[in-house]
């Protein structure tokens, strides 16, 4: 059984992966994300995003041939993503460009084995206390012989997949009672993999990590100057770069 320590009272706080990862780069950046200030979409996300839809079908309708490819695309941009698309402006030549990447992408993806898949996009919501709630959404469940595998698959590098991937077996643990076999991170990119067994200790580390975040924004919802801030190449997309010395000193080293 997964227990939650106790969390200090206050105001009510949904607290997704995202936020949980952003928040361990740079606080600050995790605060105006909790106020809904995010900085502006890039092509990568976006491409990124289109992959994943693209994944999910595949995972629940069956594979996409490839004269069909580019509709289903236009399809699933235009279910949810068509915001997005508006804002990037892209001309419709540098779509097609954006498409053919993901579909590249999609033949990498349908080379690996999806055996045992039993869930896509799945949802999980726990609330450890009456005003946090937490939440993730696990691009892949896989029952295996060892138990279950949560998988969450890049459209990039892997970046800082472990705190992701400990944020969903915490997740896991509190909503099944028990955390999961194996958590794994894959790059359909570069094949690049990354896979933990969940541990009590690092579920308990992670529980310490999620209160902190709940007391540090709150915190920061009152006088926003006691949220530290560190810069690094998350900069580059915080929306509060102009306005941030951080910020600035450290997009200006990585423009160098
Ligand atoms: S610009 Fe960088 S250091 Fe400043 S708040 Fe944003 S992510 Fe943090």
């Amino acid at each position: 059984m997964i227990e939650f320590p106790p969390v200090p009272a206050g105001e009510p706080m949904s607290v997704s992966a995202s936020l949980y990862t952003t928040y361990l780069r740079c606080p600050a950046q995790a605060l105006a994300h909790a106020q809904g200030v995010y900085g502006p979409d890039s092509r990568a996300s976006f491409s990124g995003m289109l992959a994943h839809r693209v994944f999910a079908r595949h995972l629940t309708t069956g594979p996409i041939a490839d004269d069909e490819f580019a509709l289903a695309c236009r399809q699933e941009i235009g279910r949810a993503m068509n915001p997005k698309l508006g804002s990037l402006q892209l001309r419709p030549s540098q779509l097609d460009g954006l498409i053919a990447e993901v579909g590249a992408l999609y033949r990498r993806f349908q080379a690996a084995s999806h055996e045992g898949c039993r869930g896509v996009e799945t949802e999980l919501v726990v609330a450890p206390a009456p005003d946090v709630t937490l939440r993730g959404r696990i691009d892949a469940i896989f029952d295996d012989a060892a138990g279950v595998r949560l998988v969450d698959w890049k459209t990039g590098a892997l970046g800082g997949a472990q705190d992701q991937l400990s944020f969903y077996a915490l997740l896991w643990g509190l909503e099944h009672g028990e955390l999961p076999a194996v958590v794994e991170a894959v790059s359909v990119a570069s094949g690049e993999r990354y896979e933990e067994v969940p541990a009590d200790a690092t579920a308990a580390a992670t529980a310490a990590r999620i209160i902190d975040l709940v007391v540090t924004l709150r915190a920061g919802f009152i006088d926003e100057s006691t949220v530290p801030r560190r810069g690094g190449p998350g900069c580059r997309h915080c929306p509060w770069q102009d306005h941030c010395e951080e910020g600035v000193a450290a997009v200006r080293v990585l423009s160098a």
